[in-house]
């Protein structure tokens, strides 16, 4: 087995984050390719690494001063090797890079957070540092060179048989830095897990793995063990997230499996997510739910809409002129609707509606603003009868108007349109009845 761990920055926060990692590592011969992100938040008020070095260059920037602040960062670094006994001179290093922070470009010091973190854990884990400029390779236009990447990962493997690399930056051809988006660590991971072709992505968090409700919301929401990517995007897309979605991609196209782990609870299952999610044993018939508030809905009326050739297609350009993205269009016999994000048309949302009226002479244009949109995700409810007369059943109950209806093609998700003021109680009750544990059916059924 090959496995590619990637340990997030509240994984490598301290010094006792640091053993943690050291023997999560030991445990599993497996556990050849490391990846790290800069260290992250100690406590709830702390900063993460990541952003006082964003802030060093906004000190740059401006012309501020910024001895303090790098003398802060410093210090967590000088810290952290002093409690874990390690010999890799870091206050020396530390001062060479803050001697000439105002030289190097503002993505280098950002990356020097994650190659400090690397560099330390390194030693502890005694395993090779291995820079991520020498393996990670941009194109000049900021995508990533995959096919160089993976050579280069290749032969390094090649070489040194396992290593310590840091996530979220690596160089172009000429030696240029460049970043991944933040919380791009979750990205080099899946490159490096890809071009690896590793048998499993381990992702390890400080949470227990993919929760099948906010937490926000419900109590203490059950972990998802096993997902589907595509259930996975439904829920993320809605809200819920552990991963930086950009991640999933180069490991999805090579079909490797990533698997969230919590470092403060190494012994919990996780979530693993795949491709397909077989399974003999009992399933959960909705997998998750998740939703977001504060979309806008424009519901247009005409008598004979449905004979008139290219309708929608002209309401739906009027919004693509105005630069707005759709997110659902419920349609009727002789009337539609068209769902957007309420702040993406909060400015414009008259003019959207005199143009729909000039072009389209309708009967009626009406604006329902403060809906929430529910996903209610699961990939065992397809071909399965009954489910959303019950999931209807139980809202009307209690007391939860709907508002809209969609299902995605493959019905692994049934969207629903509510109040905002409906929301979190929806949720809930979605929740409750169908999300936690009883609500069970046999996988072979
Ligand atoms: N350190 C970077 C950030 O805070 C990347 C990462 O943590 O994955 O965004």
């Amino acid at each position: 087995m090959l496995k590619v761990a990637k340990f997030g920055g509240t994984s490598v926060a301290n010094a006792q984050q640091f053993k943690k990692v050291a023997s999560i590592v030991a445990a599993d011969p497996d556990r050849r390719y490391i990846v790290v992100s800069a260290s992250g938040k100690r406590f709830a008020t702390d900063n993460k690494i990541t952003d006082l070095l964003l802030l060093v260059n906004a000190h740059i920037a401006y012309h501020v001063d910024c001895t303090a602040l790098l003398q802060t960062i410093k210090e967590r670094y000088v810290e952290l090797a002093r409690e874990l006994k390690l010999t890799y001179p870091i206050a020396q290093k530390f001062d060479e890079f803050a001697m000439h922070v105002k030289d190097v470009s503002a993505e280098y010091v950002v990356s020097r957070g994650e190659w400090f973190t690397a560099r330390l854990m390194a030693e502890l884990l005694d395993k090779p540092f291995v820079d991520a400029t020498d393996v990670i390779r941009f194109h000049h236009d900021g995508s990533l060179n995959q096919d160089m990447t993976a050579r280069l990962l290749q032969q390094t493997v090649a070489e040194k048989g396992s290593f310590v690399l840091p996530g979220f930056y690596g160089a172009t051809s000429d030696g240029k830095i460049k970043l991944f988006e933040r919380g791009g660590g979750d990205i080099t991971g899946a490159v490096v897990a890809r071009a690896l072709s590793a048998d499993v992505y381990e992702n390890w968090t400080d949470v227990s793995g993919f929760l099948a409700a906010d937490p926000r919301i419900v109590d203490n929401p059950r972990t998802i063990h096993r997902i589907t990517f595509d259930e996975m995007r439904e829920l993320s897309y809605m809200g819920a997230s552990v991963l930086q979605e950009e991640a999933i991609f180069p490991v999805r196209e090579a079909n490797i499996p990533i698997q969230i782990k919590d470092t403060n609870n190494p012994d919990a299952v996780g979530t693993m997510i795949r491709e397909t999610a077989e399974e003999r044993e009992r399933e959960h018939l909705i997998t998750g739910v998740a939703g977001r508030k504060n979309f806008t809905a424009v519901h247009i009326q005409k008598a004979h809409m449905s004979t008139e050739v290219g309708f929608i297609r002209r309401a739906l350009s009027v919004f693509e002129r105005y630069n707005v993205s759709v997110e659902h269009v419920p349609t009727g016999i002789d009337s539609f609707g068209i769902v957007v994000n309420g702040a993406d048309v909060s400015n414009t949302i008259y003019s959207i509606v005199a143009d729909l009226q000039k072009e389209l002479k309708p009967d009626s244009v009406q604006v329902v603003d403060h809906l929430a949109l529910i996903s209610i995700v699961g990939r065992n409810m397809s071909r399965r009868a009954g489910t959303s007369g019950r999931i209807f059943g139980v809202l009307g109950e209690a007391g939860v108007n709907i508002r809209m209806i969609t299902q995605s093609s493959q019905e692994i998700s049934i969207i629903l349109g509510v109040t905002n003021e409906d929301f979190n109680t929806a949720i809930r009750v979605i929740y409750e009845r169908f999300v936690k544990s009883e609500m069970v059916c046999a996988a072979s059924e």
